[in-house]
């Protein structure tokens, strides 16, 4: 039985004596957008294929030999470790290393710690879990009582951070995002009909990274839609963690987007893709525009104060960053 978990759009479920493109046997899936009728299989290796090829396009990997997974636990994340291992050396990456943040979420975080861990464990791969109380001495919520911003952006700037930093401890080259094309394309619309952003940063395939200062940000999956990965990790047997983030909620703006691009994907499928090739073209790619080191951790800041160092002066009295730089230097040595 073939979970999707949701009303899909870009694949549908086909009937019998529906044969697959491939091998001629009974068919699982549409796929909508290419036209083409698969078996289980053969949708796996579609999915994989057209990930390698994208990666290819843009070339993602050219130069990288040290490469880091930021791994949530989620289905994209642990697809997407999946993906990259498959294709380990036809990408020529010589070292690859799982990172995961434990956030220190009653119950939620526990499920994704050890999530991890199994998904890493299975793929041989060497793993990074850092608790965030061990690098600043509170978890997410007592983080979110202390400074009362809101949790959704309180953890990214949190996780964006900390995966900067041990990128930079470790001496990677790049970090592979999660990011799939819906999320990332809601994004960017919302970014750009809110704040009238035209740059889409955050939507181009490759960011490039400063030595010694950043590494570069792959999204590997930014032609991939959810549809497709919630499926392939049902086919592949993946472990994930099923049970939401308590903090997620409902952004009202960003649902009606996503209904408008499912809406336009159902009439016209293969829109969601030819829509992310014409952002990707006018989008600010590559660069994240000019760097000033902060002035307490060193790290990449846009006025001399990084907003991690600015957030736990505001919020706890003295700016933590160089610290926290030292603490995941040594766990990072400790675990390695
Ligand atoms: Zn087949
Ligand atoms: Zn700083």
């Amino acid at each position: 039985m073939i979970y999707l978990g949701k009303k899909v759009m870009s694949i549908a479920i086909v009937g019998d004596g529906v044969r697959c493109f491939k091998c001629g046997r009974q068919a699982a899936v549409r796929v909508r957008y290419a036209r083409m009728n698969l078996c289980r299989d053969h949708f796996a290796e579609y999915v994989e294929m057209r990930v390698a090829r994208v990666a290819e396009r843009h070339n993602m990997f050219d130069g990288i030999r040290k490469l880091i997974i930021a791994l949530s636990g989620g289905k994209d994340s642990t697809s997407l470790a999946h993906i990259i291992m498959r294709h380990r050396d036809a990408f020529r990456i010589k070292e690859i290393y799982g990172l995961h943040l434990d956030l220190g979420i009653d119950g939620f975080s526990e499920e994704s710690s050890h999530v991890v861990r199994k998904v890493c464990r299975e793929l041989n791969l060497k793993c990074f879990v850092l608790p965030l109380r061990d690098l600043i001495g509170y978890s997410l919520p007592e983080l979110i009582r202390i400074s009362r911003r809101p949790p959704c952006s309180l953890c990214g700037m949190l996780k964006r951070y900390l995966i900067n930093v041990v990128s930079v401890e470790l001496d990677a080259d790049a970090v592979a995002l999660g990011h799939h094309m819906d999320d990332l394309l809601v994004f960017a619309l919302k970014d750009f009909l809110v704040q009238g952003n035209f740059r889409m940063i955050k939507l181009s395939p490759v960011t490039l990274g400063i030595k010694g200062v950043m590494a570069a940000k792959l999204r590997i999956l930014h032609e991939t839609c959810e549809d497709d990965i919630i499926l392939y990790a049902n086919i592949r047997g993946i472990e994930y963690v099923r049970s939401p983030c308590p903090y997620k909620y409902v952004d009202n703006f960003k649902a009606v987007i996503r209904e408008m691009l499912d809406k336009l994907e159902a009439s016209s499928p293969g829109f969601k893709i030819s829509l992310m090739r014409r952002l990707i073209k006018v989008a600010d790619v590559k660069a994240e525009g000019e760097v000033i080191r902060c002035k307490y951790c060193g790290m990449p800041s846009s006025s001399g104060t990084c907003s991690f160092c600015k957030f736990t002066e505001r919020s706890l009295g003295k700016p933590l960053g160089y610290d926290v730089r030292s603490r995941v230097r040594d766990l990072i040595r400790s675990l390695s």
